[in-house]
């Protein structure tokens, strides 16, 4: 049989789709398409490193043609408009209709403003490698005017949202604002890094003593906290918060929450809260031809509720999705998704962490987090190596 399938979205739930379709079916058995807006296979997890210049573009940003070379994938780089279930086929933003037999919806997620007046368009998002690069270069550009002697804003930055995203870019910038500094003739003790969080923590989830320890880790090293201060309206370089007091920042960084892909949520597929509805084998409970992988599908846990949006589900969910798709060509029994979590880490800069791992969630600080975020690191970029590897 020669079913075409086509994968949208080449983050971690695509790639890994393809490459585990291609570990068990040859293209002429499965023609595969792959569908991604920029040409590089983006390590999203690194991207605060990004942010602060203290790794290469080349360490997360790696070509996907050369990660597929020679596994008869049919790679097209450019932006999926829109999907017509009904009519079993995709339109591209250039103009294009690719048609599927079966089709792998893997597009991520999209930031969520929730409405707050003036956020998205004075605000800077983190989603990929091109934003890191432009929130460093606007930066730098604030820092150049600030030794010109511009307004003090210029010197002060602020990131909303004290969850993963939010914490590890506060945590890199603290490390490295201070050689930008110098590098200007600036006094770094004038630079304002603030972290602006609505809820009455930081790092929701992480067991309260690493919360307090990654608090006083990050303060020490400058960043000033606002907790318990729901960003309510931007104004230019006026950021306005919850208490009537407001900060003058000449950038924002905005890592407050995410929602579901826009091409998703028009898609006419069956939604739960704006992501995918799947079946336990991760098939759109709406369309049995659509498999969903990753931040785009909706996967309730033991708690009737989605599982928070993670890379390491998402390769899980490429996994089983890669399976499933082969077992569906063959008319064997599909898997279930069953979720492996390994734990949750999060990077305070260069030196220091914190983390929950294992089944036990043993919590870690300091150099131990820190050297676990590195070997998942490595884990997932062997794992990948190892899944082309055995790929046809
Ligand atoms: C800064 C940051 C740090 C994070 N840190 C962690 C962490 O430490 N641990 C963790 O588990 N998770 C972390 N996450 C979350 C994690 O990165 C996501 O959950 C994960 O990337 C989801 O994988 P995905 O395959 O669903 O989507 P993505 O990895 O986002 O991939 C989606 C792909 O679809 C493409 N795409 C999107 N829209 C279109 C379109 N219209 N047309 C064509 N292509 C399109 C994108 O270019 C991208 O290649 C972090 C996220 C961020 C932003």
């Amino acid at each position: 049989m020669n079913r075409r399938v086509v994968i949208l979205g080449a983050g971690y739930g695509g790639l890994l789709t393809a490459l585990t379709i291609r570990k068990h079916l040859r293209a002429e058995e499965a023609p595969i398409t792959l569908v991604n807006r920029v040409p590089t296979h983006q390590l999203v997890t690194e991207l605060h490193r990004l942010t602060a210049g203290n790794i290469r573009e080349q360490a997360l940003a790696l070509p996907l043609e050369k990660l597929l070379k020679g596994k008869g994938v049919d790679l097209r780089i450019g932006g999926v408009e829109s999907i017509e279930p009904d009519l079993k086929r995709v339109r591209l933003t250039e103009g294009s209709v690719l048609a599927y037999d079966t089709l792998v919806v893997a597009l991520g997620s999209e930031t969520a403003f929730f409405g707050i007046p003036g956020l998205r368009e004075n605000s800077f998002t983190l989603k990929s490698v091109e934003d890191a690069k432009r929130i460093r270069e606007h930066i730098e550009e604030k820092l150049d005017s600030f030794a010109r002697g511009g307004r003090e804003a210029d010197a002060s930055i602020v990131v909303g949202g004290g969850g993963l995203t939010g914490i590890e870019t506060v945590g890199e910038l603290a490390d490295e604002l201070p050689a930008w500094c110098r590098g200007r003739g600036i006094e770094p003790g004038s630079i304002r890094l603030y972290n602006v969080e609505a809820s009455s923590s930081i790092l929701p989830g992480f067991p309260s003593e690493l919360v307090a320890r990654a608090q006083s880790s990050l303060e020490n090293r400058g960043v000033r906290f606002r907790i318990g201060q729901p960003i309510t309206a931007v104004e230019g370089s006026t950021v306005r918060l919850g208490d009537g007091s407001a900060i003058e920042a000449g950038t924002l960084i905005w890592c407050g929450g995410v929602q579901g892909h826009p091409v998703v949520t028009a898609s006419g597929i069956e939604l739960v809260r704006g992501r995918a509805a799947v079946t336990a084998d991760l098939r759109s409970v709406s369309h049995p031809d659509i498999f969903v992988a990753g931040d785009s599908a909706a996967v309730i846990g033991e708690d009737g509720r989605p599982y928070p949006p993670s890379a390491q589900l998402a390769w899980q969910m490429g996994e089983t999705v890669g399976y499933n798709v082969f077992a569906s060509y063959r008319g064997a029994d599909l898997q279930p998704f069953r979720p492996v979590f390994s734990g949750t880490l999060a990077s305070l800069g260069r030196k220091d962490g914190v983390a929950v791992v294992g089944a036990r969630l043993t919590p870690l600080k300091g150099f131990a987090a820190t050297a676990m975020k590195e070997a998942s690191n490595l884990r997932y970029l062997s794992h990948i190596k190892g899944l082309f590897a055995l790929a046809y």
